[in-house]
């Protein structure tokens, strides 16, 4: 299987290593299949009742074909290695809770199966990871490619304006993950890390390339939950397809879904489900996309103004008529955001982290028959859970144990010259 781009009319193809260091295409679009490939349902729910590895090594084997398949199975057993779980409210609705992983979020899927693949794929020459983060990209990231081998991970993040959580995610692992504290906000990072990608000094001395969420390694394994969730919801309920809500940014998550359901997952609609920044619920609205500059609210995971990976959908459907056949939107205030958080507090003894909660809200709002996603742990979320419920939730000890422990990274000035001696040396 090859790869091109969302822009591409002639669709030049790219072999995956390419196409997965590159990130981004040339041309400023996204990579995407150049066929989908279509599943064995019975066989996916087969495979699923084994394990979630062994049903993701089927299904990441039907998109990347030419990798061996023994070099995907261990890629599958080493990034899955923790639970998912579909937790039912009640006997038609319930939350898929995709946040068991290592750094307590969804982003876990996709960053560790593309950290396992990236080191597969760059079996001889050093790598190195080049990232910039306002705290929860970088904590997948680091966890992702946390000692694999022949990869170097360099993570810059704003002094003073990531999360003591966050921070402690990036600077307690150590080994292959170095973390730079960075005198400076977001965008100086930002900037700082394009600088190094524009340096042809340095990318003819040293091989850099980024890990941001468009990456095709994160984002085609994101599909696989989709199809656990399918077996397991049609185990339970008898139902065939299930009416599924995805909290959505950057919509990786959503358009990951909806390749697995034209690679065959049975699903009844897709709700996209938004925060204030509702650029996509609005579009399916009025058929007009406007991006625009993102607004801050209590789910900030999901303060994104301008999907990256609206292309992708748009590749998927063609057009806004096609999309309505099978997408609906939603969007929820903070206030409403805050308020659900206290009633599934009350009504189900649950407590749901923000982001999750918009989940709850448009499920509710359709009353579906199906799931949610919920994409983090309340426990990442403190100061909003107590908010809104007037406590915090509880803190897992893997997350206490790493609080606990001491942070190391290295203070950097916002400077272009400081950056790239420090990778030089690296
Ligand atoms: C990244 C993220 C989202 C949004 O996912 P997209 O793929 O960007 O739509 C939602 N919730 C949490 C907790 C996240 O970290």
């Amino acid at each position: 299987m090859k790869f091109y781009s969302t822009r591409d009319a002639s669709k030049k193809l790219f072999a995956l290593a390419d196409a997965a260091f590159l990130g981004l295409a040339p041309d400023g679009g996204l990579f995407v299949p150049e066929r989908i490939p279509q599943v064995d349902m019975r066989r996916v729910c087969e495979l699923a009742e084994v394990s979630y590895a062994d049903m993701a090594g089927y299904l990441a084997g039907l998109i990347f074909d030419d990798v061996p398949e023994a070099t995907i199975a261990d890629v599958v057993r080493k990034a899955y290695d923790f639970d998912i779980n579909l937790h039912f409210f009640d006997q038609k609705k319930g939350a898929l809770e995709l946040f068991h992983g290592p750094t307590f979020a969804f982003k876990d899927f996709g960053a560790r199966f593309m950290g396992q693949m990236t080191g597969r794929l760059n079996a001889t020459d050093g790598l190195t990871i080049l990232t910039a983060t306002s705290g929860d990209t970088g904590s997948a990231v680091a966890g992702g490619f946390y000692n694999v081998p022949g990869v170097d991970v360099v993570i810059l993040y704003p002094d003073g304006k990531v999360s003591p959580l966050q921070e402690a995610q990036m600077t307690t692992l150590g080994g292959n993950i170095h973390p730079l504290r960075v005198r400076g906000n977001f965008d100086d990072c930002q900037r700082l890390v394009k600088a190094m990608f524009n340096d042809t000094d340095l990318r003819s001395r040293k091989r850099i390339t980024s890990a941001n969420s468009i990456n095709l390694l994160r984002w085609i394994p994101q599909s696989f939950y989709y199809f656990f969730a399918h077996c397991l919801w049609s185990a339970f309920t008898g139902c065939e397809a299930a009416d599924i809500v995805v909290p959505s940014g950057n919509y990786g998550n959503i358009t990951a879904g909806m390749l697995a359901a034209r690679m065959g997952m049975p699903v009844r609609r897709f709700v996209a489900a938004s925060n204030a920044n509702d650029v996509v619920p609005e579009f399916l609205i009025t058929g007009d996309y406007k991006p625009r500059a993102s607004v801050r609210t209590v789910a900030n995971a999901m303060d994104v103004g301008a999907p990256s990976n609206f292309e992708r959908m748009m590749w998927l459907y063609g057009d806004v008529e096609n999309l309505r056949t099978q997408v609906v939107g939603f969007s929820a205030t903070d206030a409403e955001i805050l308020d659900a958080i206290r009633e599934i507090e009350e009504k189900y003894d649950y407590i749901s982290d923000p982001h999750s909660a918009v989940g709850y809200l448009a499920a509710k709002y359709y009353d579906i028959e199906g799931y949610w996603l919920s994409t983090a742990s309340p426990a990442k979320f403190g100061e909003v859970i107590e908010k809104a419920v007037g406590h915090w939730p509880e803190i897992p000890a893997a997350l206490r144990e790493r609080m606990e422990k001491e942070r190391v990274y290295t203070m950097m000035d916002a400077s272009d010259s400081d950056l790239k001696d420090y990778l030089l040396a690296l």
